[in-house]
């Protein structure tokens, strides 16, 4: 397996997140939300924990947010300059997930989520 590098994530901006606004909520602090088989993990702004493992950073915009099974901080992917984010979640939709939604839900959506990536 390569070395993966880390990518802190960052806080939202006032209002970037709406109120209904769906994140990813992680439910262990040991158990990444996502997980792929790209160079990248990405980390929790506050903590440090880590929230996606070995993303692809085309994968990894804006869109995609976490909440923090560790410090409950919702993190935001940073978007760098020469990353084409466009096969990434143009259609967010697959990973809104909302708090009051039971763990299976959570667990079919991410598998879901992971097979449309990495078929
Ligand atoms: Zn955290």
């Amino acid at each position: 397996m390569s070395a993966t590098a880390t990518k802190t994530m960052r806080r939202p901006e006032p209002g970037e997140v709406p109120r209904d606004g769906g994140a990813a909520v992680q439910l262990h602090p040991d158990k990444p939300v996502f997980r792929g088989n790209g160079p990248y993990d990405y980390v929790c702004v506050s903590c440090g924990n880590v929230l996606a493992a070995s993303m692809p950073a085309e994968y990894m915009n804006r869109k995609v947010r976490v909440r923090c099974a560790r410090c409950a901080t919702v993190n935001v992917a940073v978007e760098e300059p020469g990353v084409d984010y466009s096969k990434g979640f143009g259609h967010s939709d697959t990973v809104r997930v909302s708090p009051q939604e039971a763990r299976p839900r959570v667990e079919s959506r991410r598998q879901n989520w992971l097979a449309n990536l990495f078929g």
